[in-house]
């Protein structure tokens, strides 16, 4: 089932404020109670939740990008070592 959430579109960081509706009507429904009671209609954006990571809208969700990190130093000398024994002697530094 697609639970839609409500996101702050001004801060993305902070994620998900308000989740917990499963239909998009439900949703937009909730989004035009929060402007009746005075936000601004351009910082709430509804958005379909990942289904894997709570609190996270599906797409740019941060918990599936972690599955594709950016290389930490600790990867490159994984790499390195990898190289190393490939090609032993060739990346060494006298
Ligand atoms: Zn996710």
């Amino acid at each position: 089932m697609t639970e839609y959430g409500l996101f702050n579109e001004l801060d993305r960081t902070e994620g998900c404020f308000e989740a917990g509706m499963y239909t998009r009507e439900e949703a937009d429904a909730r989004r035009l109670e929060y402007i009746a009671e005075g936000e601004d209609p351009e910082d709430i954006v509804v958005a379909e939740l990942c289904p894997e990571h709570e609190g996270q809208a599906k797409n740019g969700c941060e918990g599936c990008d972690t599955e594709h990190p950016e290389p930490t130093l600790e990867d490159y000398s994984t790499a390195a070592r990898h190289i190393e024994n490939l090609m032993p002697g060739r990346w060494r530094r006298s």
